[in-house]
């Protein structure tokens, strides 16, 4: 009762009211137009061009919505219906942020290089660190609950890096879009920061979710032992 008033609700609520805020900025941006006429897509090559990744780095079209993404794998920038042909203020904001990523990942960018390491520590803690704690708890075996407690706190960790990466990726998005006449004016620059500090909410959002979480287990399992 205690976790589903004091944890659960909440961080679902704020999950939700940034889910919801980051729709609503896409969807306000999406029906400003950028003086340049660019799609997101060309917003991409431009932004990749400069960094001199254009011939390493492709551009690719993607199912879903708000589904962009930059896959370091295949070196491989995935832009959603929306942004990839959108001649937007909401696209080239979303289109110049993976490509941050991109130069995030060609120029080695550490807070990037500590996140990827920590990706499968986190998502084994996700789901088995949950786990290992409830179930600890349940056989009353705190050693277990304990190790769980580990595992689930490189979510933590992962959410923490994660911050960084995003803002660094938004703050080189906005500095190119600018300085590549991408987008101009103070009308259309105001709409790229809006876009994308929604779209940090997320991240936000989520790390909060996590710290939040791990504080509560930790406090279980300690109560547990006592
Ligand atoms: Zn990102």
């Amino acid at each position: 009762m205690l976790y589903l008033l004091v944890i659960f609700l909440p961080t679902l609520l704020l999950a939700l009211y940034a889910s919801f805020k980051v729709k609503r900025t896409f969807a306000k941006y999406a029906e400003v137009p950028v003086s340049s006429g660019l799609t997101g897509a060309e917003a991409a090559m431009a932004m990749l061009r400069s960094a001199g990744l254009d011939r390493d780095v492709a551009v690719e079209p993607v199912e879903g919505f708000l589904s962009d993404h930059y896959d370091p794998r295949h070196r491989v920038l995935r832009l959603s219906p929306d942004v990839y042909s959108g001649r937007s203020v909401a696209a080239v904001g979303v289109a110049c942020h993976e490509v941050g990523h991109a130069i995030q990942h060609a120029t080695g960018y550490v807070p990037l290089v500590l996140r990827n390491a920590i990706v499968p520590t986190a998502s084994i803690g996700s789901g088995l660190g949950s786990l290992l704690i409830v179930g600890g708890l349940a056989l009353n075996l705190t050693g277990l609950a304990t190790v769980g407690l580990i595992l689930f706190s490189a979510v933590v960790l992962f959410q923490l890096i994660n911050l960084p990466v995003e803002f660094n990726a938004s703050a080189r998005a906005k500095e190119h879009a600018m300085s590549l006449g991408i987008v101009r004016g103070t009308h259309e620059n105001s709409g790229v920061a809006a876009v994308l500090s929604a779209a940090a909410m997320t991240y936000v959002a989520a790390t909060v979710t996590a710290i939040v979480n791990l504080l509560y287990y930790a406090w279980v399992v300690t109560s547990a032992r006592e």
